[in-house]
């Protein structure tokens, strides 16, 4: 990893909380997250902020650096599912189905999660669009982390939305960023080319995910 990121693993019982959380990171993509989001924090003193909660696998992680940090995590969600979450595509799990509305739930597993963690006073849910609750945002943030929709309109409004309210020396972390297209979609890959040449800088890869920092230039 990294210079640039300070060398801190999370508490087993986090890990722990992680590793048994539904969703879709695995753990050395974990370590990396909770390694960037501890050390934006620290830099800033900034709430850390992600898109795409589902039901909190990584949510416990930027909680867990929230605390350690002194400061909060806020994570954005719908909590209907993203395209490929629902009934008859690939990632559908049946489970999160509210069965009085019909529709996907992520919220209460979500909750369950960060309950069981200990971490529910470290987090803060915007459940919405990102795109809407990005026009409604107005304060500086330590670290953005998309891992929302991954389709090419909602991986760049999310980088649109939220990436120009990262303070000055903040991360800016993409999720399933997979340059040969035989590995996966291309949405999230495209927004972390534009971030490069908008100037942001890379700090690590660790599997699929990319930690870039924000630079004077960007
Ligand atoms: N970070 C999670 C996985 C996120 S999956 C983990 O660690 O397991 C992607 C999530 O993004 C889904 O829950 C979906 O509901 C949400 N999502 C997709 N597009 C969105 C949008 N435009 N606004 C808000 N949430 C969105
Ligand atoms: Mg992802």
């Amino acid at each position: 990893m990294s210079d640039l990121l300070e060398s801190v693993r999370p508490a087993a019982e986090v890990l722990a909380a992680f590793e048994a959380a539904t969703g879709f990171m695995p753990v050395d993509e974990g370590l990396a997250l909770y390694a960037a989001a501890v050390t934006a924090a620290q830099r800033t003193g900034l709430p850390l902020l992600e898109i795409g909660t589902y039901c909190g696998r990584s949510a416990v992680l930027l909680a867990a650096a929230a605390r350690e940090a002194g400061t909060t995590a806020l994570t954005v969600d719908h909590h209907r599912g993203s395209e490929e979450q629902q009934p008859g595509w690939e990632y559908h799990d049946p489970t999160l189905v509210d069965p009085e509305v019909g529709l996907m739930d992520t919220l209460p597993r979500f909750r369950r999660t960060l309950h069981a963690a200990g971490l529910e006073e470290h987090v803060v849910a915007l459940v919405g669009r990102s795109p809407r609750i990005a026009a409604l945002w107005g304060r500086p943030l330590a670290l953005v982390f998309i891992d929302g929709g991954h389709t090419d309109e909602h991986a760049t409004g999310d980088y649109e939305g939220w990436a120009p309210h990262l303070a000055p020396d903040g991360l800016l972390v993409v999720h399933d960023v997979f340059p040969d297209p035989a590995d996966g979609g291309q949405a999230p890959y495209r927004v972390f080319l534009r971030a490069l040449a908008e100037g942001f800088e890379e700090v690590s890869v660790t599997g699929s995910l990319r930690v870039l920092r924000r630079t004077a230039a960007s």
